[in-house]
């Protein structure tokens, strides 16, 4: 493989377009949003400088990493030569079968469309297309320079080459590949969102304030990152369609999003990307102010 096409040029998309590009694969990186490309290679650049200033790369591979990545508003030619398509949209539904079903149309026979989604069936993603045997999930953890888990995802059709494949580039892009099977929330998510949702229920029912809740649970449970400050990292608009698709999915009301967090995406308070959730995020401070509205 050597052509890879982003779709999504959002927290995850320019993550995982840096993670192609540093490893000598030709990026290209479609989103309908052109400010939002542009934010990805600001993004993209900022975090190569933060490389080269520890010492991780040198500023000639911060070059190349940045010479591997190419622009694109036009998804037809900017899938056109793909070996592979990672699609990192919004988490929806409806975005992700229209995304599917135009790769399957404008991409060669033999590419492999993989998908980034949190924890909607790869099976159905699939089935936009006519080459179920070659979609698959292919789930980075954010921020997707650092993290090294891929979990990938197997839908009901996809072939066992495909899965091959896949395991042995994510090795390539050294990271560690973790195959599980095709239910909402794969394993990640259905783990990780219902303890998100119970952070968010805890402070709605007034059991502890914002920075009680994320001590606890880094203390007290070693976790590097409280779960409110994690759900303002991962954005709450994406903890709450998962949290639907997981209610969805298994028809539990145990996956109910809290009313806080439906309130909270509702006002556009989404975390670091819209600048508040639990905390307040000011550019180029990394001081953790809780929101004034849980003060
Ligand atoms: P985001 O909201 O930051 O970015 C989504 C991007 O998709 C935006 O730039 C938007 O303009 C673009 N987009 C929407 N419709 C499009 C279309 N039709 N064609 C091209 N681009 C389109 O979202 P994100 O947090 O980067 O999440 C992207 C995917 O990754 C989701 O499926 C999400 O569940 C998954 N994911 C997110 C995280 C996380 O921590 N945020 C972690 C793992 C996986």
């Amino acid at each position: 493989m050597k052509n890879i096409a982003v779709i999504g040029a959002g927290t995850m998309g320019n993550g995982i377009a840096h993670v192609f590009a540093q490893n000598g694969f030709h990026v290209t990186i479609i989103d309908v949003s052109l400010s939002q490309l542009e934010h990805a290679v600001a993004t993209i650049t900022r975090n190569l400088d933060r490389q080269v200033a520890k010492g991780g790369i040198t500023e000639e591979q911060k070059k190349a990493t940045l010479a591997n990545i190419v622009l694109d508003s036009s998804f037809v030619d900017g899938v056109k030569d793909a070996d592979l398509v990672v699609e990192a949209a919004s988490e929806k539904i409806d975005v992700k079968l229209e995304i599917f079903d135009r790769l399957d149309k404008f991409c060669p026979r033999t590419t492999i469309l993989a998908t980034n989604t949190s924890s909607i069936s790869i099976s159905k993603i699939a089935s936009a297309t006519g080459r179920a045997d070659k979609v698959i999930g292919m789930h980075f953890m954010n921020p997707v320079p650092v993290m090294k888990l891929v979990e990938i995802i197997n839908g009901y059709a996809t072939s066992p080459e495909v899965t091959s494949q896949i395991v042995e580039l994510s090795k390539q892009l050294g990271k560690i590949p973790c195959v599980v099977n095709d239910y909402p929330g794969f394993i990640a998510n259905r783990i990780l969102m219902p303890m998100i949702n119970e952070a968010v229920y805890s402070l709605f029912e007034g059991v502890a304030g914002v920075e009680e809740i994320d001590t606890v649970m880094k203390l007290g449970m070693a976790h590097p990152m409280g779960p409110l400050q994690l759900a303002d990292f991962i954005g709450l608009d994406v903890c709450l369609s998962i949290l639907q698709v997981l209610q969805a999915g298994f028809g539990n009301p145990k996956y109910a999003p809290c009313p806080l967090l439906v309130n909270m995406v509702t006002a556009g308070k989404l975390g670091v990307k819209s600048g508040e959730g639990f905390y307040t995020y000011t550019p180029g401070s990394k001081e953790l102010v809780v929101s004034k509205r849980f003060k």
